[in-house]
């Protein structure tokens, strides 16, 4: 992977250089919150920005689309809201999330709306300095060598861009005067002192040696009604969760029932619908239950499965849960430690 430097007061010549390629969003204020947004001004960017409300998987998989419209026996896919775009900003835990859903819809199940965004779309990431939610350096997700096109680390009065794809080459070339190749022995010991810098920051650690039989061991726990108890089923922590990807379909028919769209929607395990079936069977009527194949599927399933977990750490479930259920939280938990409830 080959690393070049910008000065960061052309930042902003280069990200309007982008605009070539296609959209360009970044993160923008939102009072005291972030979210993407188109870029129409390069300086309404909000570099300062932590974790957004939504994460990035709303590029890829919307929270509501129409996969194809059909009439009288014939259908055609849509692919309404797919063309060339830009996403600056993303920190390394949302590359994470966005690599465990590659997993999942590029390579496992491969799905052809997410693959024609994922195509069309170039990442961007950004460094990031850690608040008193960010637990990503626990989930070994604080950091990227992969997954991304272009990766920005802030170094005082530039930037060091890791180039991690030829996509990301043929974005430099956009502008290539703006870049130098020249990376001094200073420049590598500030990368080392920011590096020690933002591992200092992290305050919510844990561990998650043996997280899957701990889990398996916990089947039985009482946490999971105590949980129950205090969880009002919003479904918001999957909602804000990057790696979360449930999802309902639904046909809306015209009133002649003869064509239509169908639409694919986001849902959520800890919606008590979720598991309903046909003649009225809930697998998973109570609260308790919900809860625990949420955390399940994070810390127990994806790890036997795929070696690492679905939580990516990014904080989000922090910040959006009404009664301050937490993955933090339940892990500690789950290992005995003394959880505030
Ligand atoms: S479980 Fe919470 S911290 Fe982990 S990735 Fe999902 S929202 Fe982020
Ligand atoms: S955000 Fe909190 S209250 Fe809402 S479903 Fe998740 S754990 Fe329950």
């Amino acid at each position: 992977m080959k690393a070049l430097k910008l000065k960061k007061e052309d930042l902003y010549t280069y990200l309007e250089s982008l605009k070539s390629y296609g959209e360009l969003w970044g993160p923008v204020s939102r009072g005291e919150h972030y979210s993407y947004a188109k870029l129409a001004n390069v300086r309404d960017v909000a570099l300062q920005a932590l974790r957004t409300i939504i994460p990035p998987k709303k590029f890829f998989v919307p929270p509501r689309f129409n996969m194809f419209r059909y009439s009288q026996g014939t259908y055609s896919e849509t692919f309404e809201d797919v063309r060339p775009r830009v996403l600056f900003g993303i920190h390394p835990c949302d590359i994470h999330g966005l690599m465990i859903l590659d997993e999942l819809f590029l390579d496992r199940f491969p799905d052809p709306y997410y693959k024609k965004r994922r195509e069309a779309t170039a990442i961007l990431g950004l460094s990031c300095i850690p608040d008193d939610k960010c637990m990503a350096r626990s989930t070994n997700t604080h950091a990227v060598e992969g997954g991304f096109d272009l990766a920005f680390n802030e170094l005082g009065e530039k930037y060091l861009v890791w180039v991690g794809s030829s996509l990301g080459d043929d974005l430099v070339r956009l502008n290539i005067d703006l870049f130098s190749e020249e990376i001094e022995t200073s420049d590598v010991q500030k990368y080392l002192e920011w590096r020690r810098k933002r591992d200092s920051r992290y305050k919510l650690n844990f561990d998650l040696t043996g997280m899957p039989d701990i889990m398996e061991l916990s089947w039985d726990s009482p946490l999971w009604d105590e949980l129950a108890d205090r969880c009002l089923s919003c479904g918001s922590c999957s909602m804000v969760c990057p790696t979360c990807n449930c999802y309902n379909i639904r046909d809306v028919s015209d009133l002649s029932f003869t064509s239509g769209v169908r639409q694919r929607r986001w849902d959520s395990c800890m919606n008590k619908e979720y598991a309903l079936v046909a003649g009225g069977h809930n697998f998973r009527e109570a609260r308790a239950e919900r809860l625990k194949l949420y955390y399940t599927h994070k810390l127990k399933a994806f790890i036997t499965e795929y070696g690492k977990p679905s939580c990516v750490g990014c904080g989000r479930c922090i910040d959006t849960c009404p009664v301050s259920i937490n993955v933090a939280e339940v892990i500690r938990g789950l290992k005995g430690q003394e959880v505030k409830l």
